[in-house]
């Protein structure tokens, strides 16, 4: 049961982060999700059915379209790995529940704002505005800590960036980490986006000074700040009551 269901969704994963890749591929464009079906951007020929199977196609083909071999990018694969993985270790971790669906949902979502940042440095209204109407439903009916502690939490990761963002004239950080804090306060609630954000500005801190130093980035360059406070968010939905116990327990 549990080896069949570990497939089951480790495969529905994969087909999962395939859309996700269509997300990312279209929504900073502002081309429709559904229609045209997948094509290569080279050649142009449709993709067909046995060359969509996620992760493995990707393998197979070595990285190539079928047609013209131009280069499937490296991120096509990642995220449909990286999919696969977060519904095999979430359902193994929570089960089968109403919080395996909702964290499975966040994940998702902060792949694509977090890939879409990373390779555009675009936090897109189209997607914020609407999901922020979804997470306060869940908050609502679904969060262990309720839509009162959800509202601080996005007051307070929305001043949070405002203020840097304010004082360096949206220099390095823009108003779309302003409007993306205040979705993850939403997400995990009060005081939890506190240990979101320190992840977030640790972690985006740490790999700044190693591009650095590393010469890989001039000074002047601004790294996205997005995919940092995507990843401190997916980390904090699922250690972050631990880490806050453990800080506490510091004090
Ligand atoms: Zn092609």
């Amino acid at each position: 049961m549990g080896l069949l269901l570990t497939i089951i969704f480790g495969l529905l994963g994969a087909a999962v982060g395939s859309f996700l890749n269509v997300c990312i591929d279209r929504l900073p464009a502002g081309k429709s999700l559904v229609y045209p079906p997948s094509f290569c951007e080279s050649c142009q020929r449709r993709i067909s059915p046995t060359e969509l199977i996620p992760v493995f196609s990707y393998l197979w083909l070595r990285g190539r379209c079928r047609h013209c071999g131009a280069r499937i990018p490296l991120r096509v694969f990642l995220v449909e790995l990286a999919a696969a993985l977060v519904f095999i270790l979430l359902f193994w971790y929570y089960g089968l529940s109403a919080h395996f669906g909702v964290t499975v949902f966040y994940f998702c979502l902060f792949i694509v704002l977090g890939v879409i940042d990373l390779e555009h440095r675009l936090i897109l209204n189209k997607i914020v505005y609407p999901t922020t109407i979804v997470v306060l439903l869940i908050d609502a009916f679904l969060s262990s800590f309720g839509i009162i502690s959800g509202l601080i939490g996005m007051a307070i990761g929305f001043i949070f960036l405002l203020i840097p963002v304010i004082a360096t004239r949206g220099r390095g950080m823009g108003f779309g980490d302003v409007k993306l804090a205040g979705l993850i306060g939403l997400v995990t609630g009060f005081p939890l986006l506190i240990v979101a954000l320190f992840i977030g500005v640790i972690l985006g801190g740490l790999v700044a000074i190693f591009l650095l130093v590393l010469r890989i980035k001039k000074r002047k360059e601004a790294i996205p700040f997005g995919p940092f406070l995507a990843l401190g968010t997916m980390a904090t939905l699922v250690w972050g009551n631990a880490l806050l116990d453990w800080y506490l327990g510091l004090l």
